[in-house]
């Protein structure tokens, strides 16, 4: 195992009728600015429990943080917080309106221009404190210090971490979530198995609980996942899916681990240039990852087939087909497309993403560093 320090000091309410907590958890005489998105919120009685909630405190809202929200929004927000001497921001919504409050955070007491967090890698030194309603199981960023932000000029989506844009507390009700159209139910389960993938499919270091929690997030997904559209009524199901999401990425399967994000990665590029969901993305270059990646992997993708998939091992490399056939099997039994083609996306998209990838510095991606331009070239053709 490696060294490694752990902390995840958010508070989770978890269950129905949990958005109450937040009156208790929101200091009385906060200032508060309660972010979303598009108004699914309005739609689904959400935006009226928090309203329930907040009728002590003094709050505001910003609306319309867009999915892959933006750092022309986010910048929006960031002249209200300043303007209302905002010191607590509340999130209510799925994974881009968490990132995008994470950002507004950070950038309301940032010195100096913001863009750097992301473009630069400029050190966050305090941000405003936060909290998240969670509307969609998906990214894990309601406990996690992770933020990924989109400059709609410039097509760059980048990422950032900082220990003072983690939330401080997340409300997850399941029964939020019925109100989500199966292309959002679909995209969460994806991204979190794939979370779940980037941590777990690396090399060993002799982790035998991590490997074992993200077998059992990863087994969980495949057991609920279609579950999800075969019953959608279902609570448990819901919040299986729910709590699997937010354990693929609040820190404990990674700790001690090596870790690859490559995926993610080449998939960010193609949501910048081509508005794929990001879940999308994820399904499409996953198993072309794994194919590529399959002698560094080996170890692993033998025991992911064994273990998470109950596959037959002993013709090792046909085990380790059938492991990504079965993979691809998964995302289709979600109802996710798994090729570049299943979007009208051809070829040609090689050159571009390359490009992309080499402009932001992406040249040696994986827990080894061994996905070159031309391993991701060859990733991207073979995904068509
Ligand atoms: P999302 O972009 O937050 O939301 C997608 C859509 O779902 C929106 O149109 C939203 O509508 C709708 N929606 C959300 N909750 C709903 C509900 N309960 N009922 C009906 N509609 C609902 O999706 P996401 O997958 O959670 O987030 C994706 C973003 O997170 C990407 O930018 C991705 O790169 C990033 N990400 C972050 C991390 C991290 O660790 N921080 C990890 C992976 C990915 P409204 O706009 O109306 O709310
Ligand atoms: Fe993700």
């Amino acid at each position: 195992m490696l060294n490694f320090s752990f902390e995840n000091p958010t508070k989770i309410h978890f269950g129905e009728q949990q958005i109450k907590e937040i009156q208790n958890e929101i200091p009385k005489n906060a200032k508060v600015l309660v972010t979303y998105g598009g108004g699914s919120i309005k739609k689904n009685g959400v935006y009226d429990q928090v309203k329930a909630a907040l009728s002590e405190h003094t709050w505001f809202e910003f609306a319309g943080i867009e999915p892959n929200p933006s750092y022309q929004t986010c910048m929006k927000a960031v002249e209200l917080v300043k303007e209302q001497q905002i010191d607590y921001i509340l999130a209510v919504g799925g994974g881009s309106v968490v990132d995008g409050s994470k950002f507004i955070a950070a950038a309301a007491e940032f010195t100096g221009e913001p863009w750097d967090i992301l473009a630069k890698g400029a050190e966050v030194k305090s941000a405003v404190a936060l909290g998240v309603v969670l509307t969609l199981p998906a990214t894990g960023s309601e406990s996690n210090t992770f933020s990924v932000v989109s400059n709609l000029e410039t097509q760059d989506k980048l990422p950032f971490a900082s220990e003072f844009v983690r939330p401080r507390f997340a409300v997850l009700d399941p029964a939020v979530t019925f109100s989500l159209p199966e292309r959002q139910v679909t995209n969460g389960i994806v991204d979190a198995f794939v979370h779940t993938m980037e941590q777990y499919l690396t090399y060993d270091v002799g982790a035998k609980l991590q490997d074992r929690f993200a077998e059992g997030i990863l087994m969980t997904l495949i057991e609920e996942g279609p579950k999800a559209f075969s019953e959608p009524d279902n609570y448990q199901v819901r919040a299986n899916i729910m709590w699997s999401a937010t354990m693929a990425l609040n820190g404990l399967i990674g700790a001690g681990v090596p870790q690859d994000w490559a995926t993610h990665m080449i998939g960010h590029e193609m949501t910048a240039v081509y508005g794929l969901d990001h879940a999308q993305t994820l399904a499409i270059v996953l198993p072309r990852m794994m194919a590529e990646q399959k002698d560094t992997k080996r170890g692993k993708l033998l025991q992911y087939a064994e273990r998470v998939l109950g596959l037959d091992i002993s013709d090792e490399d046909a085990a380790i087909d059938n492991a990504i056939a079965a993979t691809e099997a998964f995302f289709h039994s979600v109802k996710m497309p798994t090729r570049l083609s299943d979007y009208k996306l051809n070829e040609s998209v090689a050159d571009k993403l390359v490009a992309q990838l080499e402009r932001h510095g992406m040249t040696a991606l994986g827990e080894r560093e061994q996905v070159t331009l031309e391993k991701s070239r060859a990733i991207l053709l073979a995904s068509v």
